[in-house]
């Protein structure tokens, strides 16, 4: 089990997340589902510990105060104090918003940079596990991260998370700025990864409505506030989380 409880963030005097709580069962698909600015990527770098960095880094520039409250709880652990690394090596990884490859080294390094935790082994099981369920990245294992198309890097970037050896899986707007068809091959993709590996996964999407047809329960943020939660068939029953997130 996965939880976070109470989150709060604040960016300078800017709430950026208000007391929001999460339960996460294990080889779940969460989706959390909120427009621009609703405080999705704060979400997951308080869960995946990136905040931490982030208000390391402001306070030795002297810049805006972040203040981070609340818990994150894995199997009963608060890991709120342990640094993204520490979190990453109890399989918590982050695949960040607008994917952030390394474009100037090729596929094949950019997967290894992401193994740099596993063992021998794991990386090659793993690297043959990403080119079965991303077969396009197979011709395509010289070449330069940065001459991929998006969907390319982004199959990329979720291949290199998968080397990480994730147990929870976060995938921070995924889908964004692609085409239908590359948002339904990798929607497939997500589901797939889950049945496979048994990974838990949670994503977060400014649209629900691609995503509706794999997540088992999802968080509806709005202005740093988790104002609806439930499963499927909870959120579609909600008449404007339907017009807002899912354009029915
Ligand atoms: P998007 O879909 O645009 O990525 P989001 O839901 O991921 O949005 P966040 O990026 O978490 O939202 O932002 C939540 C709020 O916090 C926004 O009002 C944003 O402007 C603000 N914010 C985010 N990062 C910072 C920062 N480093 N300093 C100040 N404010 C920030």
């Amino acid at each position: 089990m996965f939880e976070a409880r109470g989150l709060m963030v604040f960016y300078e005097n800017m709430l950026a997340l208000n007391n929001v709580s999460l339960q996460v069962e294990a080889k779940r698909i969460i989706g959390i589902f909120g427009a621009n600015s609703a405080g999705k990527s704060t979400l997951m770098y308080t869960l995946s510990g990136i905040i931490l960095d982030m208000k390391r880094k402001e306070e030795m520039a002297g810049g805006e105060r972040i203040t981070v409250l609340g818990q994150v709880l894995l199997e009963g652990q608060d890991i709120m104090g342990f640094k993204p690394s520490r979190r990453a090596r109890q399989g918590l990884v982050l695949c960040p918003e607008r994917r952030r490859i390394f474009p100037e080294s090729t596929v094949l390094e950019n997967l290894l940079i992401g193994g740099y935790l596993a063992t021998a082994r794991q990386k090659k099981e793993t690297l043959d596990y990403v080119f079965q369920i991303f077969p396009a990245l197979v011709p395509l294992k010289n070449r330069e991260g940065g001459f991929l198309s998006g969907g390319e890097q982004q199959m990329l970037a979720i291949g290199r998370a998968l080397m990480a050896q994730p147990r929870i899986l976060m995938l921070d707007e995924p889908l964004m700025g692609l085409s239908p068809l590359v948002q339904a091959m990798l929607v497939r993709s997500i589901r797939e990864i889950r049945n496979q590996r048994g990974i838990t996964i949670l994503v977060s999407e400014q649209y629900a409505r691609p995503l509706i047809p794999i997540i088992d329960y999802g968080y509806i943020l709005e202005n740093g506030t988790a104002v609806l939660e439930g499963n499927r068939q909870d959120l579609l029953d909600n008449p404007d989380v339907r017009s807002a997130y899912f354009g029915v």
